[in-house]
Order: structure tokens, then sequence, then C-alpha cells
């Protein structure tokens, strides 16, 4: 079986970035989507996100950060709640700037599990910030997995996915991700699902049993290539070696 952990890093506090930002990148859409939708909603996509997975009958994790810049985690509880009760995984986000200390990584579990109301296990840092002492401090705080490395910004290959144990964490790398493929990558959108096909060959070719780590960011659904997502849920929901799961539950198996 090849399985797929699909996540959604969700990155701008729930009002989206400021208007100045949306507006310096319209460009990024279609330009009817822009012009009908209310721009804070141009960069939140939770419900959509809940809709179309609902419809494959698919659950993915979704990594929530617990500082946003002129925001704040709280403003996101009832999406956590409405995540969570529709049994989707929540996972944190940690901030780059905690991850060289156990005590910051802790405060922002404890914040996150205040909304949560229970255990958070999966982790990715903002921006990929990993590193090689990262796995000990996340166990320490009974995390069981992380979801941080990335070993090269323009290459899909074996050593960008399946997964390790690093000190008693699961770590599963990144295999595809919407910012990679689109800017390091640029690949066109129309040969994004051809992207996760040679993914999955990949794949196929190196074990029987494999996991492949996917990012689509909360953010990107309604942009140019973003928008590609429904084409790749229909894709891989087509294939019958494919089992699509949220990061805790392949953790948990291994
Ligand atoms: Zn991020």
């Amino acid at each position: 079986m090849q399985y797929i952990f699909l996540s959604h890093d969700v990155d701008w506090r729930r009002q989206g970035p400021p208007i100045e930002h949306v507006l310096a990148r319209r460009d990024r859409f279609d330009s009817k989507i822009f012009e009908k939708t209310k721009p804070e909603n141009l960069y939140r996509n939770i419900p959509e996100y809940i809709e179309l997975e609902e419809k494959f009958g698919i659950r993915s994790t979704f990594f929530f950060r617990t500082f946003y810049e002129d925001g704040n985690v709280d403003d996101y509880e009832n999406d956590i709640q409405t995540l969570q009760k529709g049994g989707w995984e929540v996972g944190l986000h940690t901030d780059p700037q905690s991850v060289n200390s156990i005590e910051k990584i802790k405060q922002e579990k404890d914040k996150l599990e205040s909304l949560t109301k229970k255990p958070i296990v999966g982790n990715r840092v903002h921006f990929l910030n990993y590193n090689t002492e990262l796995p000990s401090k996340l166990k320490k705080l009974d995390f069981l997995y992380d979801s941080s490395l990335r070993y090269s910004k323009d290459r899909i290959d074996e050593n960008e996915m399946g997964f390790s144990k690093i000190d008693g964490i699961i770590e599963f790398p990144v295999t595809l991700m919407d910012a990679y493929l689109f800017t390091h990558m640029k690949i066109q959108e129309e040969r994004i699902v051809s992207e996760f096909q040679k993914a999955l060959d990949i794949g196929r070719n190196l074990s029987e049993e494999n996991v492949i780590s996917v990012i689509w960011h909360d953010n990107v659904l309604k942009m140019k290539g973003g928008r590609m997502y429904k084409k790749i849920l229909e894709f891989l929901s087509s294939q019958n070696d494919v089992k699509i799961l949220r990061g805790k539950d392949i953790a948990t198996n291994k």
C-alpha cells in the first residue's frame, strides 16, 4: 500500500494577511474569484477543505501555529472544534523561533491543547526549520511524530519519502508541497497531477509499503496551482493501492 500523509499548514491568522499583501498578489487568483470573494476569505479555506475532503471520504491533518502576525490562534477555536468533531487531526505548527527551546515548544503545545482539549501528537515546524536536536525534544513532550524534514528544495526522490525513527519520534520527510512545486520546481498547474503520479511511481518501486507526505497550505486553495487540489484528490482516490490518512494514523502503526 502507498500511504499518503495528507496535511495542511495554517500559516496566516484567521482574518488573512493585511489587505495590501493580498492586493499585491491578486494575479495569483483568477480575476472572477478575486472579485467575488471577500478579501479575508481569499486565504482562509478550512470550510472548503472540509467540504472537499468529506466528498472523498478523506481525513487529513491541519497544523496550526500559536503565534500569528497581528492575530491570535484563539480566533481559530471554532475551526479547530469543527475539524476535530469531524475526525480531522490538529497538529502543532511550531514557530521557527521555538525549536531550540523545549520550554518554548511546550508553551506552544500547551496553548494549542487548551483549544483542542486533547493531546497533540503531531508536529511540523513553520518554514520546515528542522534541526537534529528537535526529535529528542519532541519525544520528551510526548509527541509521536514530526514532519519538518526536507533534504532538497527542488527534487522528489526516495530521500523525500517514507519515514524514519529518530530519537523515538517518527519523522516523515515532506515529499510534495504546493510552494516547492510552484516556485522551486516551476511546475505548471496542468502538470501537477503527473508530479503526484511520478512520486507515487517512485514509491511503488521503492517498497510495497511506502509513505508520501503532502503539504497543501490552507491559503493556496483558491490560487492558481493550489486550486488543482480537487484534481489531486480525484487522482489519488482513483488508485487502488493508495490510502490517504492523517499523520497520527500512519505514525501509530509504525
Ligand atoms: Zn508554515
